[in-house]
């Protein structure tokens, strides 16, 4: 089963009180990674470690000279400006940084007033992407995405027979990948509306965002070697929230016969935040293949994975509109779903991307493909919300939407409660839409 330590004690508290505030989604428990600067500065982006509303900065703690041993060599290897180096150092370097960060923090720790000098409000950073993302594969792992999108196209097979055996994904695109809180122009592309001669090039009119958890590769492997389904977790550094925005127009036309191209690649947003995988621990949970459908092949199959191959993580989406912003209303939840309900597991995904020796690097991302819940509200883009733009979604201030307006604001949202008052949460993940440029 999973091994709990000393860094995952519900009952611990932080000398920091808003560490121990039952809505933070950074109690001490958590220790999520992040990179940032004073907002407006000219200073350098540098690692932190987020702790109730502040930030440790990694940078300033190895001046301090608190630490020393293993966690000294996690620390040295946080000091660039962002966490590739730290992601490339093996899974008990990362483990001693945050039992060292864990002790350092908690009530009736030595050293407080070092440490405390370390602080940055998070009120006052602007933060860059956590990590260079080098490669970025998404997949397709919802089946409820997957049978809702595909009953759209083939009411009577919306499944396609490899579904069930292959944890389906597409390689994307990385490079135009940005951090929360940076807004896109609509895009422009082919568009060929039914009943239309000939596409023509105009800005997408059916612009959706896709509610995905991304993960992040630590330690990668040697071409020509695969990463064996247990041992899968060593090389996942942690998680984040993915808006996986498409342009469902666009994608329409294009994507036959290689898939999605263009209507994928002009945006995708990342939490600014990485949840370890180490800090996730408490909140694994089984994972089942209904016994009707067909069961993993070998390399895709292993006790560990059934008992504790999945993640009981709430996700969320809001839309806040331009209307809400003048009017002051709150934004409106469109969808609130769980992990759990994923077909593959996130080790499936790694085992199965690698099965044929593709060599994963640190910073490499894979998404987890839309993720939407048995139910039909639970589903993780206005695609399925809408069918297909035929019904109109009513927001709470009674504004109706099919497709995204210019000035939405897409805010997802992600955490972990197992119902103790500890949160480990991901923050926002949030993007706005720019008019298309002329
Ligand atoms: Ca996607």
């Amino acid at each position: 089963m999973v091994e709990l330590n000393e860094t995952h004690d519900p009952t611990a508290k932080s000398w920091l009180d808003s560490a121990n505030r039952a809505d933070t989604d950074f109690p001490i428990q958590n220790l999520p990674y992040c990179s940032f600067k004073r907002r407006a500065s000219e200073e350098g982006y540098r690692v932190g470690v987020g702790i109730g509303d502040q930030i440790i900065d990694l940078k300033a703690l190895a001046c301090s000279g608190v630490f020393s041993g293993s966690p000294l060599k996690g620390l040295e290897a946080s000091l660039q400006s962002q966490l590739n180096l730290l992601m490339a150092q093996p899974h008990e370097i990362w483990c001693s940084l945050r039992l060292a960060l864990f002790r350092a923090l908690r009530q009736g720790a030595g050293e407080v007033e070092r440490v405390r000098e370390c602080l940055v409000p998070q009120q006052e950073v602007e933060y860059q992407l956590p990590c260079q993302i080098g490669d970025y594969t998404d997949f397709y792992c919802s089946i409820h995405h997957a049978t809702a999108v595909g009953s759209l196209f083939r009411p009577d097979n919306p499944l396609l027979p490899n579904y069930k055996w292959i944890p389906i994904a597409y390689h994307g695109r990385s490079s135009s990948i940005v951090v929360s809180g940076q807004n896109f122009h609509r895009p422009h592309g082919q568009l060929f509306p039914p009943g239309s001669e000939y596409p023509t090039l105009a800005p997408c009119k059916r612009l959706d965002y896709e509610l995905e958890v991304g993960i992040l590769i630590g330690g990668g492997n040697t071409l020509g070697r695969s990463i064996p389904l247990d041992e899968v977790d060593k090389h996942i550094f942690g998680y984040c929230l993915l808006n996986d925005w498409s342009a469902r127009d666009i994608q329409a036309w294009e994507y036959q016969p290689l898939g999605p191209f263009l209507a994928k690649s002009f945006a995708s947003t990342l939490s600014p935040w990485i949840v370890t995988n180490e800090a996730l621990a408490p909140y694994r949970c089984t994972w089942n293949r209904p016994k009707d459908d067909p069961q993993p092949l070998v390399y895709l199959e292993s006790p560990f994975n059934r008992q504790a191959g999945a993640f009981d993580m709430d996700l969320q989406v809001l839309l806040e509109t331009d209307q809400m912003r003048k009017q002051g209303c709150e934004p409106s939840q469109l969808s609130h779903t769980n992990f759990r309900h994923c077909y593959w597991t996130t080790a499936q995904m790694v085992a199965h991307h690698t099965v044929s020796g593709c060599n994963l690097q640190p910073g490499d991302l894979l998404g987890s493909g839309t993720q939407s819940g048995p139910s039909p509200e639970e589903a993780g883009s206005l695609l399925e919300l809408s069918q297909g733009g035929k019904h109109q979604i009513e927001l709470c201030n009674g504004e109706l939407r099919t497709f995204l307006e210019d000035g939405d604001t897409v805010i997802l949202r992600g955490w972990c409660d197992s119902g103790n008052g500890i949160r480990i949460g991901f923050g926002d993940c949030r993007g706005t839409v720019l008019p298309a440029r002329c």
